[in-house]
């Protein structure tokens, strides 16, 4: 029998919820190129439930005590007296979630002898040491496409929100004023500007299929260039790399996973090359971005704006400088975990699991290392190595949360 270690996100401050705002979610028969939707044998849960915090359990509690394995969830991640420290001397699988990640370090791979799957209720597996993974033959896999639209839709909201000035215009009226000329002085309207998607996968395509009704130009670098009829149906300009491509752009959108080829690519050389007046957006990940650079660069006005919803560590520390900088519109890690996202990423982490106990294969497109070697869409996406260094900085900077005071 297995025992199962879950990492997730602690339950709202005021306690699990009883109702929810909507009764049902859209039913989405496939993804847009067609890929299937999860297919677990079965669920037990509903579909629009809080599934991604500790109580929720991504419904998987009992589909596996009922097959006789020991399931164990926990938020309690960070710091070597952690639960999940702890217990990972003797799980055979994890699973973790980029919204509250339990890196998986090579020091912590090291002490998990029995471990043998690593599984993200999600997409983006880079709190794992991938280099750690490969060498002693754990497989990573993550539930690709579950939450790609979700992201997508936020990273189209931060964009608008940035360019027309939303967020201190509300703030505004929630503080009783009606002052519009300090609201207008910093809004524009995006048409006619130039956005810039660095990588054009799942979320940066959909990013870019949002962004044309509003007339924006489109452009976007990546390693594999997208078909010819795509370029042509969305009128998109391709760049060889992110340092050609924005100089050409008002707004830029990162949606590349973090690997050592994307790790502190926007650096203060990569500023210099923007447009005064530029902004960013990055729901990619955090340490694609140095994080002083950008709060640099918003200082000294040469970008006009930058938002997200990714920070390293994570939680970020209280005193992180992305909370204070001006002219941000940072969330929390929350753009792929709404909840239409978690009824797909706790399906696909079921099948994922259902596969792995049953000795059945894992898709391929779910594989990011299998086999001592990257695989399915790690082979495509991601390049070997490790970026998870740093990360113990998130048990020293444990945000101690007001609402939970
Ligand atoms: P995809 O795998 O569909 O797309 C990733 C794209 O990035 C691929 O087209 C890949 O290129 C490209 N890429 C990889 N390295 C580079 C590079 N060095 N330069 C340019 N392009 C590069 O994944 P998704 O679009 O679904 O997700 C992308 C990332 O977004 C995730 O890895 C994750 O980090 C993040 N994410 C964030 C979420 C959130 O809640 N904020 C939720 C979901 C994802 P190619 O394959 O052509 O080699």
């Amino acid at each position: 029998m297995a025992k199962i270690l879950c990492v997730l996100y602690e339950d709202p401050a005021d306690g699990y919820p009883t109702t929810y705002p909507r009764d049902d979610l859209p039913k989405i028969e496939r993804y847009p190129d067609g890929q299937a939707l999860p297919t677990p044998r079965a669920i037990d849960f509903q579909p629009g439930h809080l599934l991604g915090s500790v109580s929720g359990e991504l419904g998987l509690r009992r589909f596996l005590e009922a097959a006789g394995h020991q399931f164990v969830v926990t938020a309690d991640k960070d710091g070597l007296d952690s639960r999940f420290e702890h217990e990972l001397v003797d799980a055979d699988v994890v699973i973790s979630q980029p919204f509250w990640p339990a890196y998986l370090t090579a020091e912590r791979v090291a002490k998990a002898k029995n471990l043998k799957l690593a599984i993200t209720a999600g997409i983006g597996s880079d709190h794992v040491d991938l280099q750690a993974a490969i060498e002693r033959g754990i497989t990573v896999a993550e539930v690709t496409y579950c939450n790609s639209i979700s992201v997508s839709e936020h990273v189209v909201m931060m964009i608008l929100s940035l360019v027309r000035n939303y967020l201190p215009s509300w703030e505004v009226v929630k503080a009783g004023g009606w002052d519009i000329a300090d609201c207008a002085s910093r809004s524009y309207d995006v048409e006619g500007m130039h956005v810039g998607t660095v990588a054009a996968g799942r979320i940066g395509s959909a990013v870019l299929r949002r962004l044309k009704p509003f007339d924006m130009h489109l452009h976007y670098t990546d390693r594999h260039r997208l078909p010819p009829e795509v370029e042509q149906e969305l009128g998109l300009t391709f760049h060889e790399s992110a340092a050609e491509m924005v100089p050409h752009c008002d707004v830029v959108t990162i949606n590349a996973p973090l690997h050592p080829e994307t790790e502190n690519l926007f650096d203060d050389a990569m500023f210099a090359r923007m447009k005064r007046g530029a902004y960013l957006v990055n729901t990619a990940r955090g340490k694609v971005v140095n994080r002083d650079a950008v709060a640099a660069a918003l200082k000294s006005g040469h970008l006009a704006g930058y938002a997200g919803d990714v920070w390293f560590p994570q939680p970020a520390p209280r005193d992180h400088p992305w909370r204070t900088m001006p002219h941000q519109g940072m969330t929390p890690h929350i753009s792929g975990t709404s909840l239409s996202a978690q009824a797909r990423y706790a399906a696909g982490t079921r099948e994922i699991l259902e596969c792995f106990l049953e000795g059945r294969p894992i898709r391929e497109e779910y594989l990011i290392v299998h086999g001592g070697h990257l695989a399915g869409a790690g082979a495509h996406s991601y390049s070997e190595g490790d970026a998870t260094k740093g990360s113990e900085e998130a048990a020293r900077f444990q945000v101690p949360n007001p609402l939970r005071a």
